[in-house]
């Protein structure tokens, strides 16, 4: 059994859900990471986010100028779609699909309120169908086995750059790491 933490962060509408980074840490890669940023999100409806421009932006590589956007008064930033990490979906796929199927044995899913991770990590391939044989159709939630065990969250010291997909994916290894020896 391979555990395989990983988290996403992506634009939710209330409607739809769309990728912006995801980062995966397994426990088979010696701390290694994987980490890559959608380069077809939509980074105008990013910036316009109030949550995602303070929490989610500044760990994206971008372009940044100075000068200012009058209708919101924010920095004219665009994805830097130049940088190593910023892939397109279809190729993030399949190398998310690598990861899990190939490097790793009987993998385990775990995200740290996982739902909606679940869903933005399923989409890589489309639609519930469509998901590649052997990818587990679930996710653990960290949270709700957090909560089972009483453990609060704050018993693994939050990495600085939180919301960095990369930097909550080895939290959420942090954690799991915790609970498995409580269990
Ligand atoms: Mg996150």
């Amino acid at each position: 059994m391979t555990n395989v933490c990983y988290d996403t962060e992506f634009l939710d509408d209330g409607h739809t859900i769309e990728l912006i980074s995801i980062g995966i840490v397994t426990d088979q890669a010696r701390g290694e990471g994987y980490y890559a940023v959608n380069a077809e999100c939509d980074f105008e409806r990013i910036r316009d986010h109030d949550w995602l421009w303070v929490n989610v932006v500044p760990h994206l590589p971008t372009t940044k100028t100075d000068w200012t956007d009058p209708n919101h008064g924010r920095l004219v930033t665009r994805l830097d779609r130049r940088a190593a990490c910023v892939k397109p979906k279809w190729v993030i796929a399949n190398e998310v699909r690598d990861l899990i199927l190939r490097r790793t044995v009987k993998p385990d899913l775990w995200a740290y309120f996982a739902a909606y991770d679940h869903v933005a990590l399923a989409q890589l391939w489309g639609p519930m169908s469509d998901l590649p044989d052997g990818i587990p159709m679930y996710t653990h939630d960290l949270k709700q086995e957090m909560d089972r065990l009483g453990v609060r969250s704050d018993v693994v010291p939050k990495p600085e750059n939180v919301h960095d997909a990369l930097a909550d994916a080895r939290w959420n290894m942090a954690m799991l790491r915790h609970l498995k020896a409580l269990s």
